[in-house]
């Protein structure tokens, strides 16, 4: 593999957020990302009805990419609650979260369903962040890889050279709960995952960018991010906190330009 993916690092804010919290959030990070350009990609997810206050507060600041947390598998029409991929583009996203595991659990969402928003994602010029991850009885069992790889083969849009798509790696076990896998464990669950895709992908298969996902903090994510197939992460708790999220940014900004 030639060179390391440029890093994202994404903020998942689920159901959380005020009016008055997203609109600080957003001006705040707006001001940080003019004055510092980082070697790392910023994206920000939202729940619906706060989006476009952030994309007001963000100012059409490039740095900074709107992110949906969700995008129905089917185009506009009769699906009440449901938001379209097209619908996410034209509120300003970049990128789309599809996959994630509270989405798996609360709406029943199989591989099969996440693989066709990722893929009308695809289509309408998003990025999906897919998710995977297994759950602490999986891994207990030894089967945590297996698992993941079989989520990736099932979730993942037909790879056509040069989509861009990013896959985040979140253990069920590690979200929200303070509890981190050894670095051990991440860092062998990414290289599996990229040897994965060069199986799949091949050729540009290395800049497919995989994240870690799960009780990140700024404490913590030095050392996570410094592995070497950990292209970044997603973070949830902590990244409702703009000065928490600044900082693990800052943190793969450091590491980035340590590469180069
Ligand atoms: C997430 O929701 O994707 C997540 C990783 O949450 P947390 O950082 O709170 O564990």
């Amino acid at each position: 593999m030639s060179k390391r993916p440029r890093p994202l690092v994404a903020a998942n804010w689920k159901m959380n957020g005020t009016r008055s919290s997203a609109r600080t959030w957003g001006e705040t990070m707006s001001v940080r990302t003019l004055s510092n350009a980082l070697e790392c990609d910023i994206v920000v997810s939202p729940p619906m009805p706060l989006f476009d206050l952030v994309f007001q507060a963000l100012a059409q600041n490039e740095a900074i990419s709107l992110c949906g947390q969700d995008c129905a598998s089917r185009g506009n029409g009769p699906h009440t609650g449901d938001t379209s991929a097209e619908m996410l583009v034209e509120a300003g996203c970049r990128y789309v979260l599809v996959g994630h595991s509270e989405r798996r659990r609360d709406h029943g969402e199989s591989n099969a369903v996440v693989k066709a928003k990722a893929t009308r994602a695809v289509t309408h010029g998003l990025v999906p962040i897919i998710c995977v991850g297994e759950s602490q009885a999986q891994r207990e069992a030894g089967r945590a890889t297996q698992v993941v790889r079989s989520q990736i083969g099932r979730s993942l849009p037909d790879l056509t050279s040069g989509i861009d798509v990013v896959i985040a790696y979140e253990p069920v076990w590690a979200i929200g709960t303070g509890r981190l896998p050894e670095l051990a464990e991440i860092s062998e669950m990414h290289d599996s995952i990229r040897n994965y895709l060069i199986r799949r992908a091949q050729t540009w298969a290395g800049d497919i960018r995989i994240i870690y996902g799960g009780s990140v903090k700024a404490i913590n994510a030095g050392k996570i991010m410094r592995l070497q197939n950990v292209n970044g992460c997603l973070v949830g708790g902590a990244s409702l906190d703009e000065d928490d999220f600044w900082s693990i940014c800052i943190t793969c900004d450091n590491l980035q330009r340590s590469h180069i």
